[in-house]
Formats: structure tokens, sequence, C-alpha cells
């Protein structure tokens, strides 16, 4: 599907859907991939919370100050300031027409709750949470499998995307690397944490009927094509 057949496909289903959105998906689902394609076809606000706090512990306001306090420390920011730095960001005027598309928070259920609370306050709510879903083994494989070239980070996986010859780009010719990230026990260890912490956000969507689960195992613009067939059937449920 090219950007035509993207920009058909919204203006017929989904103008004005003004919808917010959680994506949900591990390491490796592909959850980047399809933010910047859900961006592109509907022009929703990607709220990346990494990108958030990084913004805002730049900021010289009080919220700034506290996540830098925080980031010095190397300590984790609590949850009601993330909700709080999240909030501010949904109330600036880009966030007003079209909705928003959260990335990286919520990953716990008791940070679910405390973001449903404080968007309760400003008179909004999460609308979806749509789950990519790719079993353990793919994700293994996917990230484990991924090497950069040292020249100019191109990507390669041995698996599925190998290059002519072992351990050279086959576009520059200079030598591929793993990231410290993609190595086999940071792996599971990252993936452990998904599958026993942030796959219960999965129940606690689906208890208030928000959960659409998408299979991720497709190619890139099917998955996509689902995702937007859900946000075009999504109907805005009244606020409790
Ligand atoms: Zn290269």
């Amino acid at each position: 599907m090219n950007a035509m057949e993207r920009s058909a496909l919204v203006n017929t289903s989904t103008e004005g859907a003004n919808v917010n959105i959680i994506l949900i998906g591990a390491q490796g689902s592909g959850k980047g991939t399809q933010a910047a394609l859900l961006v592109q076809s509907l022009g929703i606000v990607h709220i990346a919370s990494g990108d958030l706090f990084r913004a805002a512990s730049q900021e010289q306001t009080e919220l700034g100050k506290k996540i830098r306090s925080y980031l010095d420390k190397g300590e984790l920011v609590p949850d009601e300031i993330t909700v709080q730095m999240i909030l501010n960001r949904i109330n600036k005027p880009d966030c007003a027409s079209g909705g928003v598309l959260l990335d990286g928070f919520p990953r716990t259920v008791a940070q679910a709750q405390a973001l449903d609370k404080g968007l309760q306050g400003v008179g909004q709510q999460i609308d979806l949470a749509i789950y990519l879903q790719v079993p353990r083994e793919e994700l293994i494989s996917r990230l484990s499998g991924r090497y950069i070239c040292q020249a100019h980070q191109h990507v390669y996986n041995i698996y599925t995307n190998p290059p002519k010859v072992p351990g050279v780009c086959d576009i520059d010719g200079s030598n591929l690397y793993q990231r410290s990230d993609d190595r086999g026990e940071v792996v599971e260890k990252r993936l452990n944490i998904f599958f026993s912490e942030t796959i219960r956000l999965l129940d606690y969507y689906r208890a208030e009927n928000k959960l659409a689960e998408v299979n991720g195992k497709q190619e890139i613009d099917h998955v996509h094509m689902e995702i937007m067939k859900i946000i075009k059937n999504w109907d805005r449920s009244p606020p409790k």
C-alpha cells in the first residue's frame, strides 16, 4: 500500500475519528513501525514516553525539574509524574483534533489505572488498546538475529534477511555487528518483563471492552490495514 492508497483509506473511513489509542507490543513486535504508519495515515499525535522524558527534562518548569532530578539519580520517574507529563502533552493544541497514540506507557496495570484517573480529570479517556500479537519464539528470532553494519547502520537479520556474504554489509562492505541490546540473554530478559507484566494490560483493557488484538506476524502493510479497520469500526463508548 502506498501513501496515496493509505490516505484514501483514511479519507473514507476515519475522518474526525479523534481516538486515543494505546499500542501494546513487545520489543520486536513492529510497534514502532506501526506507530509511524498510523501517524502518516491518521495524522494522530505519537506520544512516546521516552521522547517525552527527554524533552520535559530540558524544560525549566517545575515538572521538568522534578523529572530531571529522577533521571539524574538514575531512578524511575514515579507514575503520577509521568501521567502529569502525558496530560500536559495531550492538552497541547495539536492533539485536539486527531487524538493521540501512546507508546511506551502504560507498561503496568498500576500505570494504566493512574493514566485513566488522570485522563478522566481532563475529560478524556483511552478509547482503544491495540495489541500487536507476536509469539515469543518469533520475537526472539527477530531480535537475536538482528545485525547492523558499522558504516551506515544498515539492518540485517541472519534468519529472515541475511547478507549475501556472512558478516558483511551488501551495500557498503563494512562489517556487521550485533548490538548489546539484541544479544540472547538481554533479549530474553526484556521479553520476560513484557510477558510477565505488560501482558496484564490485555486483561485490564479487555475488562473495559477496549482491547483489539492484531496478528503481528503478518506483513507490515497487512498489519497496518487491520489496525485501520479496527479504528474505522470503533465506536466511542459513553464516558463512565
Ligand atoms: Zn551498510
